[in-house]
């Protein structure tokens, strides 16, 4: 357990001072004491020698490889660290220092991202190494002023490597997460973030918060889960019920008769329901020099580097209806509402799109005469595809073609690949599922042990 060797300092005072302050507004119960946090921070520490989690990232004795920290903070936003580590280990081996990172191209980085999600992070990442290149001799700085002006590195990531690589004595946003301080205002959580880091171990104590965080005091804080908590000696609210510890929010509601009971109250985001048509053409050329004489090709573009998925590959496909009538789609059979004509095109008068023409206008520039289409196939499961506010359904088509070449646009955004290429550029989750919807030799998952999300 840490000893408070600062105590008596011109900051201590102060602290001391302001959390007295805040004790008259603080609702659920005495605030801590110097001597407590102290105990507190002690405890907790050594929860964390004893269980930390052993991560690719971690180095236990010795200093934490900055660009290493640097790679591990970006990939955890917003992802499981189960995820992450299948992925982190894999980019290691492509990308195995900032320098080599920043010398790769945008389509090679979305390659190695591609399944893991929000894409965005990707390129920041790479905008963040080439610009450390040109401005910091390809180095990470260790100050958090320094860090924070690295492009993609907010004050999260900042404190996070500022800690963990250099030892700084810096918070990282996020104490919030452990229920321990339920109740206190933001300006005192903020004054306890500084105060609470361990001033020769900054980046353990930020890592065990993360780590209590998403093992033991988690949102949803399951039953039995503060018997196990080493701070449940400072705990202001372990003793309440668990309803009202999740974080999740609640809201008290009558239910049925008797005394008012508190209910778990999920906020539902807003999902607009998309109807799409994908194509996965395919060619079985003798002549290609992809994969093996008589191997299928399949049909791929680059998407524009902006916007969602903005860099990764996919088949042509097309926004059939940007907002399905929910009603309409369950009194009316899917394929009526899906030949609704699009705004972009004319259709003949009766009103009913074929696929081809649907085709057409997926490959928007690109022509295709109508004689290289051998068939045209709908694959008779659909796909669903969620991303954050939009929920696709996919029509997937198969389309047989004469001879890859009628198809080709030399610009280096469109090209036929084997399914062993596939495999390797960079596509989304969505694009996976559509592929292997048609028939595509594709796995689930990218890596073994993985859930990606996007
Ligand atoms: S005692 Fe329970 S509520 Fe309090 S910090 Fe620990 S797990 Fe969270």
């Amino acid at each position: 357990m840490k000893s408070d060797g600062a105590r008596g300092s011109p900051v201590r005072r102060d602290l001391k001072c302001k959390l007295k302050k805040e004790n008259e507004t603080y609702s659920t119960g005495t605030i801590w004491d110097l001597e407590e946090l102290g105990r507190l921070r002690g405890a907790l520490l050594q929860w964390y020698d004893a269980e930390a989690r052993q991560l690719p990232w971690r180095q236990r004795n010795g200093r934490p490889d900055p660009y290493q920290v640097y790679v591990s903070e970006v990939m955890l936003q917003q992802t499981r660290v189960s995820t992450v580590m299948v992925y982190f280990s894999r980019w290691m081996e492509r990308f195995p220092t900032l320098r080599a990172l920043a010398a790769a191209t945008e389509e090679e980085v979305l390659q190695q991202w591609a399944g893991l999600g929000y894409y965005r992070r990707a390129r920041m990442l790479l905008a963040g190494a080439q610009w450390l290149v040109a401005h910091h001799g390809g180095e990470l700085p260790s100050s958090m002023e320094e860090l924070k002006r690295v492009p993609g590195i907010g004050v999260y990531t900042a404190g996070a490597i500022a800690s963990i690589a250099f030892g700084k004595r810096v918070p990282c946003p996020g104490l919030d997460r452990l229920n321990v301080w339920k109740g206190a205002g933001k300006r005192y959580l903020e004054m306890l973030a500084t105060e609470l880091v361990d001033p020769e171990r900054p980046g353990d104590w930020n890592q065990a918060v993360f780590d209590l965080g998403s093992s033991v005091c988690t949102p949803q804080l399951t039953q039995g889960a503060c018997e196990a908590c080493p701070l449940r000696e400072f705990c202001k609210v372990a003793h309440l019920p668990i309803e009202a510890i999740q974080r999740v929010p609640y809201s008290v509601t009558e239910v049925g008769e008797g005394a008012p009971r508190m209910q778990r109250h999920m906020p539902r985001a807003r999902v607009r329901r998309e109807l799409v048509h994908a194509f996965v053409l395919v060619a079985n050329d003798s002549n290609s020099n992809e994969g093996k004489q008589g191997d299928p090709l399949y049909f791929v573009r680059r998407r524009a580097s902006d916007g969602l998925l903005g860099g990764l590959w996919e088949v042509p496909n097309i926004v059939v209806n940007h907002s399905i009538d929910e009603e309409r789609m369950h009194a009316e059979p899917l394929g009526q509402v899906a030949r609704t004509p699009s705004m972009h095109r004319q259709y003949p008068a009766n009103g009913v799109v074929t696929a081809s023409e649907r085709l057409a206008e997926a490959l928007a520039d690109l022509v295709l005469p109508p004689w290289a289409i051998v068939s045209i196939t709908q694959s008779p499961q659909m796909v669903r595809h969620l991303f954050t506010h939009i929920r696709q359904d996919i029509l997937v088509f198969r389309v047989q073609i004469a001879i890859s070449n009628v198809l080709s646009d030399h610009t280096g955004t469109s090209r036929w690949v084997s399914a062993t290429t596939l495999r390797d550029v960079g596509l989304s989750t969505q694009m996976r599922k559509v592929l292997r919807a048609a028939g595509v030799p594709l796995s689930r998952k990218r890596f073994a042990g993985t859930d990606p999300k996007d």
